[in-house]
């Protein structure tokens, strides 16, 4: 076990990051982050912010000289880094998990190597691939790039195989994957920790709503049956082993309508669809990412109450003034999350904020009318800003 008042190396410095590092603070560990933004949301609140790209090789020097294990916040960490920092410090999780969820191509192959479903796709590596690519099954489709894409970055829709070469220039050219859209039925996704004996605790089923390729709202418990509900656990829990994973891995499913349950994507960190776990769960999935890399007992991850997880998008800071929040702190059952980020622009995540019903009731369409109904209330005040100037 690694022990209080070890330190706790992190890779970028973003909100995943920033809770991770109360939480390791609050335990009594010391956190050191890496990150090149000197106002990352982490960075800020850790002991010490390596203030350095992901490839300074003298900051991952540091990294690895003082702290007892590192973890990552975001999975773009060069390849080539997380190799040469593992080799030196402790790294969870080790760079074959990150190398997987880094590029679309390699997780798909390794899903399906691991006999888990997942949309019809193709690779689309080159132009020859993007004009001769007629998939054997029909169209509407996605054209995504393999690496880097984030908040639905990345995308084009493709109609028909003639678009193909067209949405592949657009994305610049570098290596895509070619996916079916999925008629949907929901989305939901599986956070869990697994520590280092392979030990593995799932949180509940999110329920996920996007708006404009982002995430807009979760809810908890998401609105499937209880066989869905256990067969997103068990394929969660069968890629995380496939992995030998240590660390906190969030799996995003595709329900669709044919009854059918598709993994859509990987994260090797915690995720923002797991941001209830901080009010509404006996443990957080920060806290849980802490105990995990540093070996110490999971906690039983346990519902406490419903809950509605609402993003807060830069939007909702018209000219980069702060929306005015004190409906929203009028009400006990909504927690305001904010990330301390100086400057707001649309589509950035700023905050969340986590509306709780009430405790025993199984079914979250109340948090979920609260929430919405505080989100319209910002949005008033969105307007309003704009209009008087
Ligand atoms: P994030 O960072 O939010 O996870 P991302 O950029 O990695 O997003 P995806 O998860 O691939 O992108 O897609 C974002 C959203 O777009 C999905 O959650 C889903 O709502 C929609 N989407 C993506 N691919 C498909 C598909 N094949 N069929 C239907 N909807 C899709
Ligand atoms: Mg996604």
């Amino acid at each position: 076990m690694i022990l209080p008042p070890a330190t706790l190396g992190l890779l970028g410095g973003g909100q995943l990051g920033r809770y991770f590092t109360i939480s390791a603070r609050n335990m009594g560990y010391r956190v050191w982050v890496l990150d090149p933004d000197p106002d990352s949301p982490a960075g800020r609140l850790a002991d010490r912010h390596l203030l350095a790209g992901f490839e300074d090789r003298g900051a991952l020097a540091e990294l690895a000289a003082h702290a007892a294990v590192v973890t990552c916040e975001f999975e773009n960490v060069p390849a080539a880094s997380a190799e040469w920092l593992a080799e030196r410090v402790l790294l969870r999780p080790d760079p074959g998990a990150l190398s997987v969820a880094q590029d679309r191509i390699v997780e798909k192959r390794f899903l399906q190597d691991a006999g888990v479903a997942v949309a019809p796709w193709l690779p689309v590596e080159d132009v020859d691939a993007a004009r001769a690519a007629v998939p054997d099954w029909s169209f509407p489709a996605i054209l995504k790039t393999a690496r880097l894409g984030y908040d639905g970055k990345g995308q084009v829709p493709v109609s028909a195989s003639g678009g193909v070469a067209r949405a592949f220039r657009r994305l610049g050219e570098v290596p895509c994957v070619l996916e079916q859209r999925v008629d949907l039925e929901r989305e939901v996704s599986v956070v869990l920790a697994r520590d280092p004996d392979g030990r593995c605790r799932c949180f509940p089923v999110a329920e996920n709503a996007h708006r404009g390729g982002i995430l807009h709202l979760s809810r908890v418990p998401a609105r499937v049956a209880d066989e869905v509900r256990a067969q997103a656990e068990a394929v969660a829990q069968h890629i995380a082993e496939r992995l030998d994973y240590c660390g906190v891995l969030a799996v995003e499913f595709f329900l669709a309508e044919s009854g059918q349950l598709l993994v859509n994507e990987i994260a090797p960190r915690p995720h923002n669809s797991g941001h209830y776990t901080l009010d509404a769960v006996t443990v957080s999935q920060f806290e849980q990412q802490v105990r995990a890399v540093c070996g110490l007992a999971l906690v039983p991850a346990e519902l406490v109450a419903p809950v509605a997880m609402l993003n807060l998008l830069g939007d909702l800071w018209p000219n980069g003034d702060a929306p005015d929040f004190s409906r929203l702190l009028s009400r006990g059952r909504a927690r305001l999350h904010l990330y301390g980020k100086p400057e707001a622009r649309p589509g950035r995540k700023m905050g969340h904020v986590n509306v709780l019903g009430v405790p025993g009731e199984t079914d979250a369409s109340q948090p979920v009318r609260l929430a919405e109904t505080l989100w319209a209330e910002l949005r008033a005040f969105e307007t309003e800003g704009v209009a008087d100037g």
